[in-house]
C-alpha cells in the first residue's frame, strides 16, 4: 500500500513536471508564431545603431542596449570586460566627387582606423611612383595631391603603415626592386592628401589591422586610405594617363579620440533549478564592420539569440540546467571576446553541455548533425520542432563516419575556442530553404550588409529552434556526452 502510494505520488509528480515542461515549450512555439520580435531587435540594431566597430561609441551603446533588453525580460546579466583599445574611432559621413566638366560623384569607402580629411580637401591626381627615380620626378608635386595605387583589387584592409612594413619596403627598395606601394613612406612624408586603390563591387571595407591597437593620439594616420569603385578608378586613371586637368574632392569624417575604450561580452542567464552550475550556451557577436550596418554579420545572430532568450523568459522557463546567452565582442578583430571567455574559464569547460554559435547569414536553422552518443538526447530535445512548421522541416541527424580531429587553430567564428578546448560547439545547419538566392559571400563584410538583406521568416524560425533545443538539453538529467566528439 505504502509502495503504491509512493509510486502514485511519483507518477503524479512526474506527469505534473512533464506538463509544466510542455507548457513552456507550447508557449515558446505559440509566441514564436504570434508574437515573434526578432525583427524588432533587428530594426534597432541595424537601423538605429548601425555599424559597431571595436573602438566606437556605437559598440558601447549597443552593449548597453543588449544588456537592458535581457534585464527587461528578467535575466541575470553579467557584463564582462574583454577588450581594451587605446585610441577610439567613430565614423561620420563621407562623400567625394570629381571636379571637371564630366564630373561625377565618387563611390568609395575607407577602412576603420584610417585618416579622414577634416573638411573637404581637393587636389590633383598622380599615378604612384614605383621606384626612387620616378619618385624624384614628382616629389615636388605630391604635396596636397591624391595618388592612385596600382594594387589591383584589395581585401579591404588598410595599407600596412607599421614600422615593420616600412622596413620591409625599404629593404626591397635597397635591393633595387620596384613596385606598387613601395614608395609609401616617401609619399606620406612628401605630404600627399591620400591614396586611392581600386575596389571590386560590392565594396569590402575592413580596418587598420596592422596599427589600430598601437595608435596613440601622437601617431595617428595622416594620409587617407581610399577604396574606390574599380570602374571609377579605371576612368580616373585614364584621365591621369591622358594628362587631363581635373581634381578630386573628398570629405571624410573619420574621427579619432583619446581612449582607452573598453568592450564587453554581455552574458545573460536563465538560472537552472537543479544544476545551476551547468550550462547550455548559445551566442553571436555584437561588433560589426562599419562600412554598412552589420545587419547579417552578425546583427541577425544577435537578434535570434535575443529572441530565443525572450521567448523562454516570457514562457516562464525554469530549466534544470542554466541557459546562457552570450553576446560577444571583438569577433571581427580576432574572436577577442569569446577567446577571453573560454581562456579565463568563465564557465568551467566540463560544465558546458554545448555552445551553439550563430554567425553565418540570416538563414533558417533546419537541422543539426551530432555524434552518435548525443543523438538520442538531441532527438528528445528537438522533438517539438519536428512538426512545428511543415514548410521548414527540422531534422536531427546522426553523424556518419569517424569524428574529425579537434581543431588546433582558431578560425571562423566564436565557436572556435570552445572547439579547440574540446567543448562541444555543435551548431545548427542553416539553409535557404525557400530558395531566395541568398549568397552570404556577396554581402559579407561589404557595403551591402544592410537591413534589407535580412530574411524575417528564417530568423524568426531560428529563434524558436534555438530556444526549444536549448531548453530541451537543459532539462536532461545529464550533460551531453563527449564520446566520439573528436578523434583523440
Ligand atoms: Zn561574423
Amino acid at each position: 500500500m505504502k509502495r503504491l502510494t509512493i509510486s502514485f505520488i511519483a507518477t503524479v509528480f512526474l506527469s505534473l513536471s512533464l506538463f509544466a515542461q510542455d507548457k513552456v515549450v507550447k508557449s515558446v512555439l505559440e509566441l514564436g508564431r504570434t508574437d515573434n520580435r526578432t525583427m524588432e531587435h533587428a530594426d534597432y540594431i541595424a537601423r538605429n545603431i548601425g555599424g559597431r566597430i571595436v573602438g566606437s561609441h556605437m559598440l558601447n551603446h549597443a552593449e548597453d542596449w543588449v544588456a537592458s533588453q535581457f534585464r527587461s525580460w528578467g535575466l541575470e546579466v553579467t557584463v564582462q570586460e574583454a577588450v581594451e583599445i587605446g585610441v577610439g574611432f567613430d565614423r561620420g559621413p563621407w562623400s567625394g566627387r570629381m571636379l571637371s566638366e564630366d564630373g561625377m560623384v565618387l563611390h568609395f569607402g575607407t577602412p576603420a582606423y584610417t585618416a579622414g580629411t577634416r573638411g573637404p580637401q581637393k587636389g590633383r591626381v598622380y599615378l604612384e611612383p614605383k621606384n626612387q627615380r620616378e619618385f624624384d620626378r614628382v616629389k615636388g608635386a605630391l604635396k596636397g595631391s591624391w595618388v592612385l595605387l596600382d594594387t589591383g583589387p584589395t581585401s579591404g584592409l588598410a595599407i600596412d603603415a607599421s614600422p615593420k612594413a616600412d622596413s620591409t619596403r625599404a629593404a626591397l627598395l635597397a635591393k633595387g626592386e620596384e613596385g606598387s606601394v613601395l614608395m609609401y613612406r616617401q609619399m606620406v612624408d612628401a605630404g600627399v592628401l591620400g591614396f586611392i586603390r581600386p575596389s571590386k563591387l560590392p565594396m569590402q571595407v575592413l580596418y587598420n589591422r596592422a596599427m589600430c591597437f598601437n595608435l596613440t593620439m601622437d601617431n595617428l594616420p595622416k594620409a587617407c586610405d581610399i577604396l574606390l569603385d574599380e570602374h571609377q578608378f579605371a576612368q580616373i586613371r585614364q584621365k591621369v594617363v591622358d594628362r587631363q586637368d581635373f581634381q578630386l574632392e573628398f570629405d571624410i569624417r573619420n574621427h579619432f579620440f583619446p581612449g582607452p575604450m573598453k568592450y564587453h561580452n554581455i552574458l545573460a542567464v536563465i538560472k537552472g533549478s537543479k544544476y545551476p552550475d551547468e550550462y547550455v550556451m548559445m551566442g553571436s557577436h555584437l561588433d560589426a564592420y562599419d562600412i554598412a550596418t552589420g545587419s547579417t554579420d552578425d546583427g541577425q545572430g544577435v537578434c535570434v539569440t535575443l529572441e530565443a532568450a525572450r521567448l523562454l523568459a516570457a514562457s516562464g522557463a525554469k530549466p534544470k540546467r542554466s541557459i546562457m546567452f552570450c553576446i560577444w565582442t571583438g569577433e571581427e578583430y580576432g574572436l577577442l571576446g569569446s577567446k577571453y571567455f573560454v581562456q579565463n574559464k568563465t564557465v568551467p569547460w566540463d560544465k558546458i553541455s554545448n555552445y551553439f554559435n550563430r554567425d553565418g547569414g540570416p538563414l533558417a536553422a533546419t537541422s543539426v548533425t551530432v555524434p552518435p552518443a548525443m543523438y538520442d538526447d538531441f532527438v528528445e530535445a528537438c522533438k517539438p520542432l519536428f512538426d512545428y512548421n511543415p514548410d521548414i522541416p527540422f531534422t536531427v541527424n546522426k553523424r556518419e563516419g569517424e569524428p574529425q580531429a579537434r581543431p588546433t587553430s582558431a578560425g571562423g567564428s566564436d565557436h572556435a575556442y570552445f572547439a579547440m578546448n574540446g567543448v562541444p560547439a555543435i551548431s545548427f545547419r542553416e539553409s535557404d530553404i525557400f530558395g531566395y538566392d541568398f549568397i552570404y559571400r556577396d554581402i559579407w563584410h561589404t557595403e551591402d550588409d544592410l537591413y534589407d538583406k535580412l530574411i524575417p521568416a528564417y530568423m524568426e524560425h531560428s529563434a524558436v529552434v534555438q530556444a526549444v533545443t536549448a531548453y530541451g538539453l537543459a532539462n536532461l538529467d545529464h550533460l551531453l556526452s563527449r564520446t566520439g566528439l573528436y578523434k583523440d
